[in-house]
């Protein structure tokens, strides 16, 4: 990580790895005077929610600029009213947020420039570099031709600058029917790059616009508004991701054909693509419209509201940023190396606890009923300054059922927990014996009838005694009742959206399951939303602050122990 009095240099030394392609590019322009004051921005269109992809666009132009020292905006991309809401600008600040950066001054839109943006178009109409075009959207992509083959010019290509001037204003005036006119640049019909052929710069739409409500109804294309947007800012390297590098030429032409107060340039690096993850926000929000997921915030999304939800904490989704490394190839990476972010930062913060998933009666026979002996753990095995946690051990406790097994013939490699006539030890308590077993009428197992083996808290069984392994536990009548959420990849499939694929088919029918009746130790009680925990034995898991209330607490399994879970 790096901060305001880390020189790149350093920052990178101190991950021990070299500059990446970007870093160098900025040392270079600082060296050499071109540039006087890095500045960076994040551009999201609020029209979802952010996701891991944006992550990894947010660390690196906000650890950029705060390595150089210099400033990184954060900026709405907000040019098209029909699918952006102020749910997403919200939802998006807090995300930024919770990441831990912060922007500079005011959140920015490219809304806030919208004047600026017309000035600008008719200034180029008035220089014949801009007309205003009759074609349908239809009839433009024929004329504009493909690749391989050069496009047409629109019939209305010759018009006056006096005729496109006045078309202009009544376009803005709003005389026009959506879709029946847009102004578009005087470049190239033939450019073997299509960006190039006559791009759209306004189009009519009259939508209501979440900050601009209903001033306009005529709005700039991206190609439009993003470069000129960078230049108002003065920021100084606008960075996006490589399928941006073929508009690099048209930003760089408004760049150069208008009265910008600066001069920006486009860097382009590749995209965040992660296995077993959809990172298109049309198809989050497919998977949120249709229902397959409970919203944005599902701990199942790959959403930063999903993932804070679940319990990943920013500096382990930071961490996996640096980790993953910045470069122009395009690659896939392992949803493996996010999990073991998570799971090692968590390693490091969350205190322990136990919770018994699928609780099992055991009845400890020598211990008074009605008695209550207060055990001590600590909160975190490392973190002394976490302080000792007080486990109430009772005459019932409950255990996993998965801890005990009838046959006493399995090996005690192969089972190291309870079964009849052996011992275990439960964790920071007393080693016991499994008695008897007690059942129903159909055979279940009800309860297990125990005893204590004397002396053995904090200290090593007697001779003869040896216990199979150490379980968890928690008291019957001191101890909480919660749910608990465990989590399955949301997609069974590695590449859930690669080429033909529809990324629907391959949804996991086993991403959620809910587990009621859980029993987790006293001291959970006080758990509010957003806590962590490790549930030992089970994994690392954290409060839902949505779901748990009156009825009680809901905990979401943030990941296993181990990988793979
Ligand atoms: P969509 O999937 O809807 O096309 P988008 O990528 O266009 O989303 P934006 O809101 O425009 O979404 O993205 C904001 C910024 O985040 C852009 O600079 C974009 O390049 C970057 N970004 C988006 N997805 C990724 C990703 N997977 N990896 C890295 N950066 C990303
Ligand atoms: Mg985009």
């Amino acid at each position: 990580m790096t901060n305001k009095s880390t020189p790149p240099q350093a920052a990178a030394a101190s991950e021990g790895r070299p500059l990446h392609f970007i870093e160098q590019i900025i040392t270079k322009d600082l060296g050499e005077g071109k540039v006087k004051r890095v500045v960076t921005r994040f551009p999201p269109e609020p029209n979802g929610y952010l996701h891991i992809g944006h992550a990894k666009s947010i660390c690196l132009n906000f650890e950029l600029a705060e390595a150089f020292g210099g400033v990184c905006n954060l900026r709405f991309d907000d040019t098209n009213p029909a699918r952006e809401e102020q749910e997403y600008v919200d939802a998006i600040k807090a995300d930024v947020a919770w990441l831990g950066f912060h922007w500079d001054g005011e959140v920015k839109y490219s809304s806030d420039y919208f004047d600026t943006f017309y000035d600008w178009a008719v200034a180029l109409v008035g220089a014949g570099k801009a007309y205003v075009c009759d074609l349908s959207a239809q009839q433009a992509s024929e004329y504009r031709g493909w690749a391989t083959r050069p496009g047409r010019d629109s019939p209305n290509r010759g018009r006056s600058v006096e005729e496109n001037l006045d078309l202009l204003a009544r376009m803005k005036a709003g005389e026009f029917d959506e879709g029946s006119r847009t102004l578009r640049a005087k470049i190239d019909m033939a450019s073997p790059n299509m960006h190039l052929r006559d791009p759209v710069l306004y189009r009519i739409r009259k939508e209501s616009h979440h900050q601009t409500g209903d001033k306009w109804c005529i709005y700039p294309s991206y190609d439009f508004a993003h470069g000129q947007g960078d230049a108002i800012e003065g920021v100084s390297h606008s960075i996006c991701t490589l399928e941006f590098a073929d508009h690099r030429p048209l930003y760089d032409w408004f760049i150069d054909n208008l009265p910008v107060p600066s001069r920006p340039r486009q860097y382009e690096f590749a995209r965040l693509e992660l296995n077993y993850t959809v990172t298109s926000k049309r198809k989050l929000k497919q998977l949120v419209d249709e229902g397959h997921v409970g919203g944005w915030d599902d701990p199942r999304m790959p959403t930063l509201s999903g993932m804070r939800r679940r319990g990943y904490t920013p500096a382990a989704v930071r961490r996996f940023c640096d980790m993953i490394g910045v470069t122009r190839a395009a690659s896939t990476v392992d949803i493996g190396t996010l999990e073991y972010a998570v799971r090692d930062d968590l390693n490091e913060q969350a205190p322990r606890a136990m919770c018994v998933l699928d609780p099992l009666k055991v009845v400890v026979g020598n211990f008074p009923a009605g008695e209550v002996e207060h055990m001590t753990q600590p909160a975190h095995p490392q973190r002394q300054a976490m302080g000792q946690r007080r486990l109430p051990f009772t005459r019932e406790i409950f255990i996993d059922r998965a801890d005990f097994n009838e046959d006493s013939g399995l090996s005690r490699k192969k089972f190291k927990r309870l079964v009849p006539g052996e011992w275990v030890r439960l964790r920071g308590a007393y080693v016991i014996r499994a008695d008897d077993v007690i059942k129903n009428t159909a055979g279940e197992i009800l309860e297990i009838r125990a005893s204590l083996v004397p002396g053995t808290v904090g200290a090593n069984p007697p001779e003869g005694v040896r216990p199979r392994g150490v379980i968890h536990w928690v008291s019957a009548s001191h101890s909480i009742d919660c749910e608990v959420r465990l989590y399955d990849r949301l997609f069974t499939d590695e590449a859930p959206d690669a080429g033909e694929k529809n990324f629907l088919d391959a949804l996991n029918p086993h991403s959620l399951t809910v587990l009621s009746g859980c029993r987790g130790e006293q001291g959970l009680a006080g758990a509010a939303g957003g806590d962590h925990f490790q549930f030992e034995r089970e994994g690392y898991f954290c409060v839902d602050g949505k779901l748990s209330g009156e009825g009680g607490l809901v905990f979401n399994r943030t990941i296993g122990l181990k990988e793979g879970r």
